[in-house]
Formats: C-alpha cells, sequence, structure tokens
C-alpha cells in the first residue's frame, strides 16, 4: 500500500483569477478552436463542447440541435441506435456534428461495419471509443484495432485520470484522451468501488501528458455549472464533455412527465445504473453492481435557447475576465487560486 499526498483538487476547490485585459465586450472573444488531430490529421473546427453518449443526451436530437444552432458543437450518440436510424442520420447534413461511439463488443464493431456500407465513409469520421475503466490491456488493444482499421477517423478514448495512461491510449492510436472517472453527475462509481480522481487535477495532468504528445484530452463529467466548463478549459482541456447540464431538454427523446403543478420532468440516468441496464441488456448481470443512479429533473425546453446561451456567454464572459480573446488562450492566461475547504485542509484548520 502506498499513500500519495499531492494535493488534488475538484472544480469547488479553485476560482480563477481575473486578469488585466484589453477586451472591451466579450463579442470579441473567439470560442471556437481548431485543431490538427494527431493520428487521422484531420482538422476540427468547432466549440470543443460534447454532449455525453448517455441516454437523453447524446441522441441524434442534439446533434440535429447542434447542427442548427451552427457554432460546431458536437454529440457522441448513444450506442443504441439502429443501422436504419444510423444511416439516416450519417447521411444528412448534421452528421458532422455528432461523434460514432463503438463499444467492445463484437456487435459494435459489426453494426459500425454494417453502417458504413450504406453511407458515404466520409460522414461518419469521428468514433469514441469509451468504458468506464480505460486501463485494461483488452481495451488498449481494441483501441489499436480501431486505429489500424480506421486510420483516417479522428479517434477519442477513454475514461482515464492518470498521465502514463493518457500517454498509453495516445500511443495505442488516440487523437484524443477522454478524461474522468467518477465525477459524472449521476455517477455512483465513487461509492461503490473507492476508485476516482479528482476532475480538476485529473483534466491538467492528462492533459499535460497528451499535449507532451502532440494529442488532445476531453475532460468529461463533472460540470454542473458554466464556469465549471471554463474551469476544464483553464486547466487544459481541449474538449469537454457534459452531461447533466444537456439532460433534460426536448432533444432527450426520452419520456416528458407533468406534475401537479404543471411542471414538466424527465428522467436522466447513468448508463450504468440499473435503469440503463434493464432498458438495453436485460437487467444488471449478477456478477455487477450498478455505478450509476437515476434521478428526476426539471424539463427545461430547447437545448438552443436558455442552455446553451448560458454555457456559451459563461465561457466568453470568463475568457473575458483574463484577457483572454480565443479560447485557445484561456489555459495560458488561467491563475487557479484554491478556495475554501481546501484552503482550510492545507493548512491543517478544521
Ligand atoms: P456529467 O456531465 O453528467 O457530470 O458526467 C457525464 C459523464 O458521466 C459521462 O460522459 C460518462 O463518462 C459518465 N457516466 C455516465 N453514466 C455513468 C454511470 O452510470 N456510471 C459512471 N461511473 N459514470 C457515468
Amino acid at each position: 500500500m502506498r499513500i500519495e499526498s499531492d494535493l488534488k483538487l475538484d472544480f469547488k476547490d479553485v476560482l480563477i483569477r481575473p486578469k488585466r485585459s484589453t477586451l472591451g465586450s466579450r463579442k470579441e472573444v473567439d470560442i471556437k478552436r481548431e485543431f490538427k488531430m494527431k493520428w487521422s490529421g484531420r482538422t476540427y473546427e468547432g466549440v470543443p463542447i460534447i454532449a455525453a453518449n448517455m441516454d437523453g443526451v447524446g441522441t441524434l436530437s442534439m446533434a440535429r440541435a447542434f447542427y442548427k444552432q451552427g457554432d460546431m458543437l458536437t454529440a457522441a450518440l448513444t450506442k443504441h441506435y439502429s443501422v436504419d436510424q444510423l444511416v439516416d442520420f450519417f447521411t444528412s447534413d448534421a452528421s458532422e456534428n455528432a461523434w460514432y461511439s463503438v463499444g467492445l463488443s463484437e456487435n459494435d464493431s459489426d453494426k459500425l461495419a454494417e453502417v458504413l456500407k450504406h453511407v458515404p465513409a466520409e460522414k461518419i469520421n469521428k468514433l469514441c471509443i469509451d468504458v468506464a475503466n480505460g486501463y485494461s490491456e483488452r481495451f488498449n488493444n481494441f483501441v489499436k484495432k480501431m486505429r489500424d482499421t480506421y486510420p483516417d477517423k479522428t479517434i477519442m478514448a477513454g475514461n482515464v485520470v492518470t498521465g502514463e495512461m493518457t500517454e498509453e491510449l495516445m500511443l495505442c492510436g488516440a487523437d484524443i484522451v477522454k478524461v474522468g472517472i467518477g465525477p459524472g453527475s449521476v455517477c455512483t462509481t465513487r461509492k461503490m468501488t473507492g476508485v476516482g480522481y479528482p476532475q480538476l487535477s485529473a483534466t491538467i495532468e492528462c492533459a499535460d501528458a497528451a499535449h507532451g504528445l502532440s494529442g488532445l484530452v476531453c475532460a468529461d463529467g463533472g460540470c454542473t455549472v458554466p464556469g465549471d466548463i471554463a474551469k476544464a478549459f483553464g486547466a487544459g482541456a481541449d474538449f469537454v464533455m457534459l452531461g447533466g447540464m444537456l439532460a433534460g431538454h426536448d432533444q432527450c427523446e426520452g419520456e416528458i412527465t407533468e406534475g401537479a403543478n404543471g411542471q414538466k420532468f424527465c428522467t436522466f440516468y447513468g448508463m450504468s445504473s440499473d435503469t440503463a441496464m434493464e432498458r438495453h441488456s436485460g437487467g444488471v448481470a449478477e456478477y455487477r453492481a450498478s455505478e450509476g443512479k437515476t434521478v428526476r429533473i426539471k424539463h427545461r425546453g430547447d437545448v438552443n435557447d436558455e442552455t446553451l446561451q448560458g454555457i456559451l456567454g459563461g465561457l466568453r464572459s470568463t475568457c473575458t475576465y483574463v484577457g483572454a480573446r480565443q479560447l485557445k488562450e484561456l489555459s495560458k492566461r488561467t491563475t487557479f487560486i484554491m478556495v475554501g475547504q481546501q484552503i482550510n485542509n492545507v493548512f491543517g484548520e478544521s
């Protein structure tokens, strides 16, 4: 047994210090980014925010809403669409706003091959390969296999939380490594297993490792307010993935119920929750426990209305506070200050 005593931080433990700025208005801030991918060689241009591949979030409707919005946000689609639905979607103009999610099962790989028979290969150019625990050899081998099979597709793979595993996944062929174990809004991994890593520190450490190899990272999970997204970018994330913050909208493709006072609600659940396993795998397998929960959340209308406006406006505002004309400059201009409880911990106060 070993104890690491370095301080590890979460979003709530820090604030971003304002800096002298020549920016007059948030209108002057450009929150789009342009990346050249390490392995696929493709260029990505857009606001680097991704809807998580969760039921109610990574939906075809979400990708279509992002297409309509126009800033090139993207949605990682859930793995549960049929071949027909995927063919229909990936032949449409909104295809650029989506990541095709692949699991490790043979069924998933076969489904991708089948869909690719019916759509121009160019239309599916971004793959998201994710598992709860990206540390297994089987996962590494799968990422290598996908890189060999699809050399010109951008591959995002994860999840991991440490620098050495970020490097490993990059060397296996990932263009983008997805970072986060346990921070999700409907995730119970930390409670069920005791495993996890504070998300701000995970992002800082993995971004450092990836950037050293000309790779990129996507900070996945734990953002609850627009300021957390800004902190993730400030920490060095190239992309930020959102689940809970994008749940509960018209685009959820799920049931919307009405409460006594006319308030509308949706159900939102983790992809390892009982609800997800009942829905997609016919129940929780005997050997495993659920690592996600199910919550009822208020319905929030169209994602393109208040929600996206708040997120993008918040991010622009952060950039003006630190004098970053482009999102690209945000992490260079970020100084985090530790706040509240964290400082008490450091100085040994109660
Ligand atoms: P959020 O933005 O809601 O805080 O986090 C979204 C992320 O939580 C997802 O992208 C995914 O990585 C993670 N996640 C989704 N469902 C589950 C689950 O059931 N269990 C765990 N451990 N993580 C989940």
